[in-house]
């Protein structure tokens, strides 16, 4: 039987592509967003692939939406905690409410979406956890001491979980994507843009359909030996080590 697989924030830009790559390769996908009903409606009616809406910030929300997908498609086998949002300012003008925004977005969510499912992913001995961090949690970025922190946190969250749970079949892998094509980096001003695209070795933004590949692989049965891992996906820009 095909194997469930939701994606946080799965309808618009990396999640979009995420969720179609494993759509097509067979997979039960279910798909969350926040508020862009528009953007969802549109995703649904393209791919075919069912959109849940509820905030990852929300831990009753998501015991509950995902008590939801896994009454209408099955129990969750795979999990990308894809959803975040950028809150930019310097951190000497930065406000709580964007520091705690994005906290809650981009790493609370990690807690609140992947609790609900790390149970039943250890009694039923399988299970992925792919979540997507940033090239800006490995090496931190002006303006986002904010996002850069959340993100790097995804990584001591992916590192540590993936100890506790691989004697039960579960592996927990973390990308770190460069600049990708989407709306999130469209906000960047075009001048910020052109020298962000200059200092790429491979000379231009990354694809989402790119990072979707990968997720693809480490979603797979052939997989089962990487976990705990961090991968760069992101022209060379930033050489880290994990
Ligand atoms: P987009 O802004 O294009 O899409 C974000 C998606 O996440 C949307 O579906 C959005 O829903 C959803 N979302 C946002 N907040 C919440 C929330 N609180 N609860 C549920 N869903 C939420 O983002 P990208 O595709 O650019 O980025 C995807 C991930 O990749 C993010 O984690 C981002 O930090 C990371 N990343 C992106 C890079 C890039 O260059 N784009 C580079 C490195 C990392 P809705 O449509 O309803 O708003």
């Amino acid at each position: 039987m095909a194997r469930v697989a939701v994606v946080s924030g799965g309808t618009r830009g990396i999640g979009a592509a995420i969720s179609k790559a494993l759509h097509t390769a067979g997979y039960r996908v279910a798909a969350t967003y926040v508020g862009n009903e528009q953007a969802a409606s549109a995703f649904t009616a393209e791919s075919g692939i069912p959109a849940y809406r509820w905030d990852v910030g929300d831990p009753e929300a998501c015991s509950t939406g995902l008590a939801r997908v896994a009454e209408d498609l099955g129990p969750i086998e795979v999990l990308v905690n894809n959803a975040g949002i950028t809150r930019d300012s310097m951190f000497h003008r930065m406000t709580f409410d964007q520091w705690s925004s994005v906290m809650r977005a981009d790493l609370d969510s990690l807690f609140c979406m992947t609790r609900p499912v790390i149970e039943g992913m250890r009694t039923r001995g399988f299970g992925r956890i792919i979540n997507i961090s940033s090239i800006n949690g490995q090496k931190g970025q002006v303006g986002q001491v904010n996002y850069s922190a959340a993100k790097a946190g995804a990584i001591g969250f992916t590192k540590a979980l993936a100890q506790e749970n691989a004697p039960k079949g579960i592996t927990v892998n973390c990308i770190c994507p460069g600049y990708i094509d989407t709306d999130m980096v469209a906000a960047v001003p075009p001048e910020t843009l052109a020298k962000i695209v200059a200092g790429i070795p491979v000379g231009r933004l990354g694809k989402a359909e790119e990072v979707a590949e990968a997720v693809l692989y480490l979603a797979s049965e052939k997989a089962g030996f990487i976990t705990g891992s961090v991968l760069t996906i992101n022209g060379a820009q930033y050489l880290a080590n994990g």
